[in-house]
């Protein structure tokens, strides 16, 4: 079977290889572990989005805002940006990155519940597109910001539909319980409040339910929500000129299964907006950079035991947390797979002192020490999520395009790790 990523990624001679690089090389000059990626297929998932909006008529005004905290690296960011993204940011550090990626501030839109004055003002400076409001506390404080720097501040508020996205508890961000948004119940009243505000600037509705969809039903049933409130707003003399319809679209991490496609889930979007002269924002983060990446790492030892045989690699949950923190799913791949040798079920788990630290359970591999091991899917929420713990210096990452090799983020040094503290007298 096709890895997971293909035709960026693909087994040849020299076995698994990311465009014409094989890993085995990648790992002799840079070492493991290391995250992978591939210029092509960053591309390609942009362009999907790109090519649904340019072929419907509701896409003629439309911005694809790549998601920052899905993946963070300054070169993805810069690449994105060249081909015309804007960004979803959560925090001013975001901000600061994607201004030193290039970004044109004006497709900036800035989601979080948290936003601190000074985060608002940095965005007020940089004249980004939108906020995205998830709090009526948030709508004064951002009206006292940008009356104190003589501005008006562009808003959407960012409803909660109540929908059930039907996906992992801990990324599903649209129900009634979730710390997101306003419900939508309420929005009514807090966007008359924001009419009245005079450093606020209503531009928009925001809607985001939730991370890693592979049923579109529930974006259609939250759009229809939006498209009420929308319709009420317009009655009240409050005019929208953007739908922000927020990210969440999956990808699949098992090769065997599939996934649905940016045309399925955006033309019944598109559909139901044709028409009402709107500007439709984009979110996605994973669908961009998700199957994009892999994770690179060794076999450091292989450990048999009673009930469980274990594989040792040289990465961890500090590396790539989400199978600790939502029991989520990677393939884990031979990089040259041995032919003819039996396969052992293993768990592949890192050296962190955690028993939650595995990157897989129960896989079935034909490994030796050494050997070295993919673990697929990995280019969003990876290196993002990434971690210190135990001391560990973070992964490098290199970006691979046709036959080039490109370090887009070097190896963190011990050192490096401990030169913001200080011994005391
Ligand atoms: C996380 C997030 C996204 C991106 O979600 P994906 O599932 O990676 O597409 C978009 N918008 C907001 C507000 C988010 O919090």
């Amino acid at each position: 079977m096709n890895p997971i990523g293909a035709p960026f990624f693909s087994f040849q001679q020299d076995g698994l290889q990311v465009e014409s690089i094989p890993l085995t090389q990648i790992a002799r000059q840079f070492g493991t572990p290391t995250y992978v990626y591939s210029r092509a297929a960053l591309a390609a998932n942009l362009d999907e989005f790109h090519q649904v909006l340019s072929q419907h008529p509701a896409g003629a005004d439309s911005l694809v805002c790549f998601a920052v905290k899905s993946n963070s690296n300054l070169a993805i960011l810069n690449l994105m940006a060249r081909q015309g993204a804007g960004f979803d940011i959560v925090s001013g550090g975001e901000l600061q990155r994607v201004l030193a990626a290039g970004a044109d501030p004006t497709k900036v839109v800035f989601s979080g519940v948290g936003k601190t004055e000074s985060e608002m003002a940095q965005a007020l400076e940089a004249g980004i597109l939108c906020f995205n409001v998830e709090s009526a506390a948030e709508l004064d404080r951002l009206n006292a910001v940008a009356g104190r720097l003589g501005k008006q501040a562009p808003i959407s508020l960012r409803v909660n539909p109540d929908v059930d996205p039907k996906t992992h508890p801990y990324i599903s961000t649209g129900l009634k319980t979730a710390k997101f948004g306003v419900p939508i119940e309420n929005a009514l009243a807090l966007y008359e409040h924001a009419a009245t505000l005079p450093h606020l600037k209503i531009e928009g509705i925001d809607c985001h339910i939730g991370s890693q969809l592979l049923d579109p039903s529930p974006f259609e049933e939250a759009l229809e929500r939006v498209l009420q409130l929308l319709d009420a707003l317009q009655a009240r003399n409050i005019p929208i000129h953007h739908l922000d319809l927020g990210g969440g679209l999956g990808i699949r991490y098992r090769a065997e299964d599939a996934q649905p496609t940016v045309e399925s889930y955006l033309t019944p979007l598109l559909n139901m907006v044709q028409g009402r002269g709107l500007k439709i924002i984009l979110e996605p983060g994973r669908r961009l950079v998700g199957n994009a990446g892999l994770l690179l790492t060794q076999v450091e030892f292989l450990k048999p035991g009673e009930g469980k045989n274990f594989a040792v690699i040289d990465a961890a949950m500090n590396d790539l947390m989400r199978p600790a923190l939502y029991e989520a799913w990677h393939d884990i791949i031979e990089v040259t797979p041995r032919a003819g040798q039996a396969q052992v079920v293993y768990d592949v788990v890192g050296p962190v002192c955690e028993t939650g630290d595995f990157l897989g359970q129960d896989r079935a591999l034909s490994v030796q020490a050494g050997d070295l091991l993919a673990v697929m899917s990995a280019g969003a929420y990876g290196m993002a999520m990434s971690s210190n713990y135990n001391t560990r210096p973070r992964a490098a990452e290199i970006l691979v395009d046709g036959d080039q090799i490109h370090v887009i983020r070097d190896r963190e040094k011990v050192a490096d790790l401990y030169a913001l503290e200080h011994l005391i007298p």
